[in-house]
């Protein structure tokens, strides 16, 4: 086949029997070679409030819980199919997450390993249905629905497992065999580790999915659809006259993601970038729509693109006398963030103090804050919320700074990071300020 294309729809676009029916549609209409499909809108979180009921022994909340999601699945069920297999395939699938859930409960913990397999419940009911919209839709293919377990390889970081991208590219190459008449249905966020046990890419790691799977089919374009007509100057939820964004390079839309852009997983460009992968994000509500495309060059390259949000962030602050004219404390510090995995977003450094922003869970890791509290005092605040304008050659603009802070003359600017790119510009402000902040360089930059 000359044309492959890896498609992937959101829980918005899987939300009932209609908004499955509409993304069928689009994958017939774009004659998807593979299609990933997200849980069913409200799905993944519902099965996360599981959990917490579960570990918690509060069994009549847990039993709500599965109603709904029973209720939900065989709502959409009945509107698709009268197959009494199919039916039966959802109502193992549903039984076989209570009796997990009844476990849980009864033991009162749940582990990070268990959590995934729980979890990955909402992706394979949701791709079960899905398939059954799609062989609706398209009679003329033959659907086939594959556990994306069996080629998605990980390690097993369970919780936000790391892909094994030679093992996925090979389990890739030897299963698709793409043809006209077929076209493959399965699951994003999930896959499995060497043993065979379920892992997650995420919270939002089907897009990652989508793109690895491009990867390794060598697909010619990866399509995100979702809820919102592509990627806008930055998020309508904050800004309602933000504008749709035709195109943008991988680099401002990889610092997008990062940034907290929630309209992509932070790491799906990654693989899309590597094997050069153009990738459309449109919506699924409004297919006519132009979306946005994503790719390694544009024809314009405006200085202020987009802003992004990234909210629920933590300023650390590690200070020690004994930094004065010495070596080796930047180091000793980041090797505390990478041995405990803890991501840093913003740094800033005086001659005895570093300032690092990280995300507010991080505050729970009681181990991390012991080694750092050996390095140096650590002082913690917390409320803050990251804004990134994202744009080009930000580094070789005059005045770009007093367009800036002449916009926020109410706002108390706590950190700021320009410098290691030119695509990015960050501020941190408190999370009362966040939107304010935001509307304001919006409407300075981008009108
Ligand atoms: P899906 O379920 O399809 O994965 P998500 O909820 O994860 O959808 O992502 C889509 C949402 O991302 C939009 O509804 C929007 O509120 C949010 N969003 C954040 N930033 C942007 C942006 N710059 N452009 C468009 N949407 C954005
Ligand atoms: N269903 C998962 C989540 O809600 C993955 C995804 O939708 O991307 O996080
Ligand atoms: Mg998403």
């Amino acid at each position: 086949m000359s044309e492959i294309i890896v498609a992937k729809f959101g829980g918005s676009s899987m939300k009932d029997h209609e908004a499955m029916l509409r993304s069928a549609q689009i994958a017939k209409q774009h004659n998807s070679s593979v299609t990933l499909v997200s849980a069913t809108y409200g799905t993944t979180d519902q099965l996360h409030e599981l959990i917490t009921s579960a570990t918690s022994g509060r069994w009549n909340e847990c039993e709500k819980t599965l109603f709904k999601i029973r209720e939900k699945h065989f709502d959409i069920l009945q509107n698709l199919t009268k197959d009494t297999m199919v039916e039966e395939e959802v109502r193992k699938l549903l039984n076989n997450l209570e009796t997990l859930i009844r476990g849980v409960y009864l033991l009162g913990e749940c582990s990070l390993k268990a959590k995934d397999r729980i979890v990955s419940f909402g992706e394979r009911t949701s791709s079960l249905l899905f398939a059954e919209a799609m062989k609706m839709i398209w009679p003329q293919k033959n659907i086939i629905l594959f556990d994306s377990r069996d080629l998605l390889k990980t390690d097993s970081s369970y919780g936000k497992a790391k892909p094994q991208l030679t093992a996925i590219k090979s389990q890739c190459q030897n299963f698709f065999k793409f043809d006209q008449n077929k076209a493959y249905v399965g699951q994003g966020y999930i896959g499995s580790d060497e043993n065979g046990f379920t892992t997650t890419l995420g919270r939002g790691g089907s897009d990652y999915s989508a793109a690895l799977f491009a990867e390794g089919v060598n697909a010619t374009v990866l399509q995100i659809w979702t809820d919102v007509a592509g990627i806008a100057t930055t998020d309508p939820r904050i800004y309602g006259q933000a504008k749709s964004i035709s195109e943008i390079s991988y680099d401002e839309a990889s610092e997008m993601a990062q940034y907290g852009a929630k309209i992509l997983h932070p790491t799906t460009l990654v693989p899309a970038m590597r094997a050069s992968i153009p990738v459309f994000v449109g919506s699924s509500y409004e297919k006519d729509e132009k979306g946005t495309w994503i790719r390694e060059s544009v024809q314009e390259k405006p200085l202020i693109r987009a802003i992004a949000k990234r909210s629920n962030q933590a300023l650390l602050t590690i200070k020690t006398p004994k930094m004065f004219n010495t070596y080796g404390f930047m180091g000793r510090i980041f090797d505390v963030f990478t041995r405990y995995e803890v991501s840093v977003d913003c740094v800033t450094t005086s001659e005895i103090s570093v300032a690092i922003t990280v995300d507010e869970s991080t505050l729970a890791y009681d181990k991390f804050f012991k080694e750092l509290e050996a390095i140096g005092e650590v002082v913690t605040e917390k409320g803050f919320t990251l804004v990134s304008l994202i744009g080009n050659e930000m580094l070789e603009q005059c005045g770009l700074g007093k367009r800036i802070f002449n916009n926020l003359e109410d706002i108390n600017v706590r950190m700021l990071c320009l410098g290691a790119s030119a695509y990015n510009f960050n501020i941190l402000v408190t999370k009362e300020d966040g939107d304010q902040a935001i509307t304001k360089l919006h409407q300075e930059f981008i009108g």
